[in-house]
């Protein structure tokens, strides 16, 4: 699953730029979940994990990881602009409930699970995941980006074109034209598998070395 966690990350930041905060701050969650694979990049993960979240209104997740970055051991290494919000997130918790994670039909049982759980419960499939929003995909909005064959639904998909132009996945340059729903995309889907995990593995597999959200300014949220 690291390919999906890379990815997770590399997504974050069209997420952002889209003003997808939630969207951003549950790729967030996913990555923060698989921490102690990206060594290198524990703090500025985990602050922007925080970011996202309490902009989002993911308040106990933001709180979680707030007090998890106020550690003896990471705590010196967060950026002076940040220290003070969060301490003070981590004095002064706000717990209140969290929106539930929207639910999406499995695309193998069509049994309901959250949008954001690539394992299906029911069959135990692993669900291919959607290149442009980080969730599932689902049968009824399945296309591909022309470049890398990977799976995306449209609507994501698009908007991230007309924002970026390029594919956030292999950074091609695609035209909105070029994006086609797939009239079976399951069948294909098992022919490309084989290729598509392959590029997961390859091409997904660099870790971006600096943090990929920009931060807002702490007195924004
Ligand atoms: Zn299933
Ligand atoms: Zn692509």
């Amino acid at each position: 699953m690291i390919g999906h966690c890379v990815h997770s990350y590399v997504l974050v930041k069209s997420l952002v730029g889209l003003g997808d905060h939630l969207g951003a701050a549950r790729m967030l969650v996913r990555v923060a979940g698989s921490i102690s694979r990206f060594p290198k990049h524990v703090v500025p993960i985990l602050t922007s994990t925080v970011i996202e979240c309490q902009r989002a209104g993911l308040k106990k997740t933001a709180f979680e990881y707030a007090s998890m970055l106020m550690r003896p051991e990471y705590r010196s290494q967060v950026s002076d602009k940040y220290r003070k919000k969060i301490e003070l997130m981590v004095r002064k918790p706000d717990r209140g409930e969290e929106p539930q994670e929207r639910l999406a039909s499995c695309p193998f049982c069509q049994l309901p699970g959250p949008e954001g759980e690539l394992q299906c419960i029911s069959c135990q499939n692993t669900i291919p995941f959607d290149i442009a929003t980080g969730n599932r995909m689902t049968l009824q909005d399945w296309c591909e980006c022309p470049g890398c064959h990977l799976p995306c639904s449209s609507q994501a998909f698009l908007a991230i074109l007309s924002a970026e132009g390029r594919c956030p996945m292999c950074n091609e340059a695609v035209s909105m034209q070029e994006v086609r729903q797939m009239k079976d995309p399951l069948a294909s889907y098992n022919q490309q598998g084989q290729a598509a995990a392959a590029c997961m593995g390859s091409a997904g597999a660099a870790v971006p070395t600096r943090p990929v959200v920009a931060l807002p300014p702490p007195s924004s949220s």
